[in-house]
C-alpha cells in the first residue's frame, strides 16, 4: 500500500472536506524553499506551510540546536522549575521588542497564546475589582485559532458556524480592508470610529480588551488596514482603559517588513501573541508576553489572585532552543534588509499583473503579496480558489487561495530568480 493510501485509512485532516478533497501529497523531504513529494517532485513553498516556515526548510543550524538540547534536557515541568532555554528565549524576545512588554508565558501555538491573552485580560479586570469588564472588542473577519475562547473572538471569520451559540458574544468592529490606490478608505476608516465611540459609550466600563491583528487580517483574506489608523484605535481604546491585544502569531518576526508590525503602527500593545515563526517553523511554541502591570495584578498572599493557566508542554525546551536558533538567524542573516528586497519584487510583479482586468484589490507588505480574482465569491471554499490551487500544484507551486485571494508569503531564503520564475507561472494560471 502506498502511503497515501495508508493514509486515508487512519487520518483525519484539518480544515479537509474528506468527501471532495484531493489525494494528499506525500511529502518526504524539504529544503530551502522545496517540497519534495515521494516522485521527487518538487514544490516552491509559497506559503511557508501554513505561514510557520521563517527561513527555508530543514535549515540545519536550528536542526543541530534541537539535537544538542535534546540530547542534554529534552523536557521538564515548568510550575516550579526554569531552565536556560527558556529563560534565553525570553530574554532575546525582550531585546527585540519595546521594553515595556516584559513578561513572557509560555504556551504551544497560536491559539494557546491567544486563550492565555484572552484569560490574563479578563483575570486582570477581576483581580483588580472590575469584574463587570467581560466583553471583549474586535475586527469583522479577524481570526484567531480555532479553540473555543479564540473562535469566539474570531466568529466573524465565519469559519465556525457550527460552535456559534457555544462561543461568547463579543463587540465587533468593521474592519477598514485597503489596497493600493483605495479610494474610499477614509470614509471606511470614519465608519470604525463611529462605530467605536458608539460601543465605548454604550458598553462603559464592560470592556476588558480589543484584540486586534496588527496590519493585516491573515485567515479573513489577507486583508490590510492602514498603519495610521490602528494607532489611532489603539490610542483610542488604551485612554478608555480597555487593555490592548495584539495578536502577532502571523505577522511577528519580520513578515511585514518589520519584525513586528506594531514597530509600524507605532505604538505599544498591552499583550502581544507570538507563535507561528517562533521558532522558524520546526516545532510548536507560542509566547503570550504582557506588560508589568498586568503581571502585577496577579500577584497577591493566596492563590486566588494567581494566573490558572499551564500546558503539560509549557516552555518545552526543544521549541526555546529552536527559537533562539531562529533569532540568532534573522540577526545574522540580515533577514529584513532581504525581506525588504523582496517586497520589492513583489510590488512590481502584483504591479504588472494588476494591469489585466480582472485581478483587482493589490496590496503587498514584506514577505506578503495579496490580490484578488474579480467576480468570484468571497467565500473560503469558492470554487475559483480550488481550481487555482489545483492549477498551481501541477507546475509546482504551493499556493492556497483564500476564496478568492490569492496571496504569496515566501521564506525569506527565495531567491529574486526563484520568486520572478514563480510569478512568470502564476501568471499564466490567474490570467485566463
Ligand atoms: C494561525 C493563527 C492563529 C492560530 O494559531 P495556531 O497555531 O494555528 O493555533 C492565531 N492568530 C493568527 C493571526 C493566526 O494567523
Amino acid at each position: 500500500m502506498t502511503l497515501v493510501t495508508r493514509d486515508k485509512h487512519s487520518i483525519w485532516h484539518p480544515f479537509t472536506q474528506v468527501q471532495t478533497a484531493d489525494d494528499p501529497i506525500a511529502i518526504v523531504r524539504g529544503e530551502g524553499i522545496y517540497l519534495y513529494d515521494e516522485h521527487n517532485k518538487a514544490y516552491v513553498d509559497l506559503i511557508s506551510s501554513w505561514w510557520v516556515n521563517l527561513h527555508g526548510h530543514s535549515e540545519p543550524t536550528i536542526a543541530q540546536a534541537i539535537f544538542d538540547q535534546a540530547k542534554t534536557l529534552e523536557q521538564v515541568i515548568f510550575s516550579g522549575f526554569t531552565h536556560a532555554p527558556a529563560v534565553e528565549l525570553a530574554e532575546a524576545l525582550k531585546a527585540i521588542l519595546p521594553a515595556a512588554l516584559t513578561r513572557v508565558f509560555y504556551s504551544d501555538n497560536g491559539s494557546t497564546a491567544i486563550e492565555v491573552a484572552l484569560k490574563m485580560a479578563y483575570q486582570y479586570a477581576y483581580n483588580r475589582g472590575e469584574p463587570e469588564r467581560k466583553l471583549f472588542l474586535t475586527f469583522e473577519g479577524g481570526y484567531h485559532g480555532d479553540t473555543f475562547g479564540s473562535m469566539a473572538i474570531g466568529m466573524s471569520s465565519n469559519f465556525f458556524k457550527p460552535f456559534e451559540d457555544f462561543c461568547f458574544e463579543v463587540l465587533s468592529l468593521p474592519y477598514p480592508h485597503t489596497w493600493w490606490d483605495d479610494e474610499d478608505i477614509a470614509e471606511k476608516e470614519a465608519a470604525t470610529f463611529a462605530a467605536i465611540e458608539t460601543y465605548l459609550q454604550q458598553y462603559d466600563g464592560k470592556i476588558a480588551a480589543l484584540m486586534v491583528e496588527p496590519l493585516i487580517q491573515g485567515a479573513g483574506g489577507m486583508r490590510f488596514c492602514r498603519p495610521e489608523f490602528l494607532k489611532r484605535v489603539v490610542q483610542r481604546v488604551q485612554a478608555a482603559s480597555i487593555l490592548v491585544i495584539f495578536d502577532e502569531v502571523m505577522t511577528g518576526f519580520g513578515r511585514t517588513g518589520s519584525m513586528f508590525a506594531l514597530e509600524q503602527v507605532g505604538v505599544v500593545p498591552d499583550i502581544i501573541c507570538l507563535s507561528k515563526c517562533l521558532t522558524g517553523g520546526f516545532l510548536p511554541l507560542a509566547v503570550t508576553i504582557a506588560k508589568e502591570f498586568i503581571f502585577d495584578a496577579f500577584r497577591g498572599e493566596t492563590f486566588d489572585t494567581a494566573f490558572m493557566h499551564g500546558h503539560s508542554y509549557t516552555a518545552n525546551p526543544l521549541g526555546c532552543a529552536a527559537a533562539c536558533a531562529s533569532l540568532k538567524l534573522l540577526h545574522h542573516n540580515n533577514a529584513l534588509a532581504r525581506i525588504r528586497e523582496i517586497e520589492k519584487v513583489h510590488q512590481q510583479r502584483v504591479r504588472q499583473l494588476c494591469d489585466k482586468t480582472h485581478i483587482v484589490a493589490p496590496r503587498v507588505l514584506g514577505l506578503i503579496a495579496a490580490f484578488n480574482i474579480d467576480n468570484a465569491q468571497s467565500d473560503y471554499h469558492a470554487q475559483i480558489g480550488q481550481t487555482l490551487k489545483a492549477e498551481f500544484l501541477k507546475q509546482g507551486l504551493l499556493l492556497r487561495p483564500l476564496g478568492n485571494t490569492v496571496y504569496l508569503m515566501p521564506p525569506y531564503c527565495i531567491t529574486n530568480a526563484q520568486l520572478h520564475e514563480a510569478y512568470d507561472k502564476i501568471e499564466k494560471i490567474v490570467i485566463f
